[in-house]
């Protein structure tokens, strides 16, 4: 597809970022580009409201939730389009007021996320947004603090799935990812 073609090649590659081994795959120059920002945006607007998505027409998404830090850059935007709350999810001690919170496995110990603890009501229909998932852990932290609310997951977004790290087969909704990644 020449949107998916066009996102992939505003996706870079940096070898030993943040550390040696690492190859990180950066997404800013998708940003840095209207026309390709803006077909990012609609592609996953496409799907969330396309026949085939776990999302589907027929079932109404209340929230997006965005991920610290780089969901928050696509979260409110869809939020927008679809006319849905945006709600972030933060590192321990970045959010007043009451919030609940929920550990993840780094690569060494562990983080926390955390969410306002009136940010979800019961019942609501929730999609979570990143721009990459990699082992999972911080995609399965945000799914604990939405269902400890009472909201349900439909569905897992990103930009790009590490496959070979298979983060999706830890979460309790589906993964949507652009680009698959070995
Ligand atoms: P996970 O919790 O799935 O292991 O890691 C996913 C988190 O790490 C996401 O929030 C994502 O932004 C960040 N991350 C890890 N590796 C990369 C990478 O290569 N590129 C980008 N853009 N983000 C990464």
């Amino acid at each position: 597809m020449a949107d998916v073609e066009l996102i992939k090649s505003h996706l870079t590659a940096h070898p030993d970022f943040p550390k040696k081994g690492i190859v990180f795959l950066d997404i800013f120059p998708i940003l840095r580009n209207p026309v390709a920002f803006e077909t990012l945006i609609t592609h996953l607007v496409h799907h969330l409201t396309s026949h085939t998505a776990a999302t589907a027409p027929s079932k109404k998404i209340d929230v997006i939730v965005g991920l610290d830090a780089r969901g928050f850059l696509l979260g409110p935007i869809i939020a927008l389009r679809l006319g849905a709350a945006f709600v972030p999810v933060r590192k321990k001690g970045k959010l007043p007021g009451e919030c609940v919170s929920a550990e993840y496995e780094k690569e060494y110990g562990t983080d926390s996320f955390e969410m306002q603890a009136d940010a979800i009501k019961p019942g609501q229909s929730v999609v979570v947004v990143d721009d990459l998932i990699a082992t999972g852990g911080s995609a399965k932290a945000a799914g604990e603090l939405i269902a400890k609310q009472g909201g349900k997951t439909l569905e897992y977004l990103f930009i790009i799935e590490l496959m070979f790290l298979k983060g999706g087969s830890k979460l309790d909704a589906p993964v949507y990812s652009i680009v698959q990644s070995d």
